[in-house]
């Protein structure tokens, strides 16, 4: 709940205003439990605990990565349902990668998140305990957030308009939107919408190809809309917001890195003035598909380069623990994972 939601229901308690804060400090503590909340009254913990409930997730499995020290948790939720988060270190500070649904209803071919389908979406509280209980439990503060780990942001879209207000607020864990970044497989009848709500988030979209017969056989959410249109609702978006995109691009070999490919690609990222993040493709155990090798790599690059696009190569983090697109959950599953790193 936000201090303000709070504030009106401590009212019907018969409650001072002050006690929201009190509160909202122990909550941000990782408190279990309303008697650990030692400064309140004992009449009214007892009030707290007829009316709320606190739930804390359960660290089924945590992995540290041995190369960079990249963590990997994946967290019980109340209903027995898991998903993973990731907390990755860099020079400006820590940054926390978030699973926004259980499982993924879009059918990307390359991904693990959606193998076993949606599950359910998360609740607000859920992907804000991810942020909180990783920074707890990890002694990390965090300082940025991408939801880019399991599930669609846009296909759980209240909830996480919910979240990005429960960890933006400045009596709470106060993460500027400017730290956040939200990806998306181009849900594009939510790019209007998203760009109302006037948050200067960084709005990353998973393109992984610039024609339609490409990116239609990767992505079935590119059925049905199509490379024109997401590429007009990214123009849109830009328009409204100021806030530049972000194209991500998943090298895959002998599928998307020609130099076709990489031409076309630099013409979209131009037009929409986008910056383009390339991802050597995670090998996901279930899936056929390979990285490009380094030398396609090196060359589309250089064709983007060429062109002017502003282009950047993301760095593998957490390699040895998973910590890659649905893996630990995916693994888990099956006798249990992670999900993708960030830009620099
Ligand atoms: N559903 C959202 C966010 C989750 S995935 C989206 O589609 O953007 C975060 C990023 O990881 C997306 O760009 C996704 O396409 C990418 N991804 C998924 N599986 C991958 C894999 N095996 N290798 C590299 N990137 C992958």
């Amino acid at each position: 709940m936000l201090p303000e939601e709070l504030e009106a229901d401590f009212v019907q308690l018969n409650a001072p205003k002050y006690r929201v804060m009190q509160v909202f400090r122990w909550l941000g503590r990782g408190v279990r439990d309303f008697n650990e909340m030692s400064d309140l009254p004992k009449p009214f913990r007892d009030k707290l605990h007829e009316n709320y409930r606190i739930y804390r997730p359960r660290v089924l499995k945590k992995q540290v990565s041995a190369i960079d020290g990249t963590i990997k948790y994946l967290w019980e939720l109340a209903d027995g349902q898991a998903v993973e988060t990731v907390v990755m270190s860099y020079q400006h500070g820590n940054t926390v990668c978030i699973s926004s649904q259980v499982g993924c209803r879009q059918g990307c071919a390359f991904c693990a998140s959606t193998i076993g389908g949606l599950v359910r979406n998360l609740e607000p509280s859920e992907m804000l305990d991810e942020v909180l209980f990783s920074q707890l439990d990890s002694g990390k503060t965090i300082s940025n957030i991408v939801l880019m780990g399991i599930g669609e942001p846009l296909d759980n879209f209240e909830h996480v308009m919910r979240f990005l207000s429960l960890v933006n607020h400045p009596q709470g864990m106060n993460i500027g939107m400017r730290h956040i970044s939200l990806s998306t497989c181009g849900l594009t009848e939510r790019f209007d919408e998203l760009a109302a709500r006037d948050l200067q988030l960084t709005l990353s979209v998973s393109l992984h190809a610039p024609d339609d017969e490409t990116r239609s056989r990767l992505m079935p959410a590119n059925r049905g809309r199509g490379v024109d249109q997401l590429m007009e609702s990214c123009k849109a978006y830009y328009k409204k917001t100021g806030r530049r995109i972000s194209f991500e691009y998943a090298m895959i070999d002998g599928v998307n890195d020609s130099e076709r490919h990489a031409r076309l690609l630099a013409e979209r990222a131009k037009a929409v003035n986008a910056h383009v993040n390339l991802i050597p493709l995670n090998h996901v155990e279930e899936r056929q598909f390979r990285p490009s090798t380094t030398g396609h790599m090196k060359a589309f690059i250089h064709i983007l380069e060429d062109k002017g696009v502003n282009v950047t190569v993301r760095r593998r983090l957490g390699s040895d623990v998973d910590a890659s697109c649905g893996q630990l959950r995916r693994k888990n599953q099956n006798q249990i994972v992670c999900t993708e790193g960030e830009k620099h």
